[in-house]
This record gives structure tokens, C-alpha cells and sequence, in this order.
């Protein structure tokens, strides 16, 4: 637990959230941005930064509750057909609070208030630049 941090304070229940679901290991609740209606953040309620600072053990436990948690917010609404779940590490991929949470963003139409981008770069890159890439990413599995 960090003194200072916001989730963490969450948490401890020192500032109010609008939580829908809570145990041991998680706590869920509205993101105040409410980037579309029903907008979820789950958190593990042990304060690690990021995705790189999980173990195999709390990864574990935090994914097995998110398809619950999915489900309710789904089930929460007829008008969501869908669901984007995104998980931001680190300033530059749009991390604003540093302690680790996934956005669960329900999706209502492919034009509501939600956008995600992703170029497609193929044509740049030969067989032998992505085997290059593969191999530079294999290498490190057991660090
Ligand atoms: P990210 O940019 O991925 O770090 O997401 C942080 C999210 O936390 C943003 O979408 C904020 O709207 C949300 N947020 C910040 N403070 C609070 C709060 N007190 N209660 C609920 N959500 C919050
Ligand atoms: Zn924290």
C-alpha cells in the first residue's frame, strides 16, 4: 500500500468510489471519466505499478476475476454489444495513475466515445526483420 496513491486510497475506502465489486484480491469500480457508460476500473488491491511488476500468482488471481466482472457490466445493460479491455503501463502508452488497473470500456456502437488505433505496418517489414524481432523477444521468456 502507497501512502500517497490514489487507488490505494480507494482501497482503504479514504476517498469514495462507486465500487461494484470487491474481495480479498481486487476491487472494481467506475471510472470517473466514464469514457463510455459503465466504464470499470478492476485494481488489485496489492499496489503494483504495472503489468511488468506482476508475478505469476497475482496475474492469476486478478485475470480469473475479470470475465465475472465483464459479464456484469455487459449484463448491466442491453444497449452494450461489446466490450474493449485495456491495460495502459507507463506514461508514454497513456498510464496516468501508477498503480496497475484495467479498464473494462463497454462499446455501444463502433462510433461512441471510445477510439483505439492501430496502424498496419506490414508492408515495412520483411520475413527476415520480424524472425529478428521474434528471436530478440523469445531470448528474454525466461528473465
Ligand atoms: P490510465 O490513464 O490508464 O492510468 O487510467 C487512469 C484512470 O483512472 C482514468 O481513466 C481516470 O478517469 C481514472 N480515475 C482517476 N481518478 C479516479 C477516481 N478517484 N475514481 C475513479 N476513477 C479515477
Ligand atoms: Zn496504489
Amino acid at each position: 500500500m502507497l501512502k500517497d496513491c490514489i487507488f490505494c486510497k480507494i482501497v482503504r475506502n479514504e476517498i469514495p468510489s462507486y465500487t461494484v465489486y470487491e474481495d480479498d484480491i481486487v476491487k472494481a469500480f467506475l471510472d470517473i471519466s466514464q469514457g463510455t457508460p459503465g466504464h470499470t476500473l478492476v485494481i488489485p488491491k496489492k499496489h503494483i505499478a504495472n503489468i511488468f511488476e506482476y508475478d505469476e500468482e497475482l496475474a492469476s488471481e486478478v485475470f480469473a476475476r475479470i470475465p465475472k466482472i465483464a459479464r456484469a457490466v455487459k449484463a448491466s445493460n442491453p444497449d452494450i454489444k461489446g466490450m474493449n479491455i485495456l491495460n495502459n503501463n507507463g506514461q508514454v502508452a497513456y498510464q496516468s495513475v501508477f498503480h496497475s488497473h484495467f479498464h473494462l470500456v463497454p462499446r455501444y456502437t463502433s462510433n461512441d466515445d471510445f477510439k483505439m488505433i492501430f496502424k498496419d505496418n506490414s508492408n515495412k517489414y520483411s520475413p527476415d526483420q520480424l524472425k529478428e524481432i521474434q528471436e530478440s523477444i523469445e531470448q528474454h521468456m525466461g528473465d
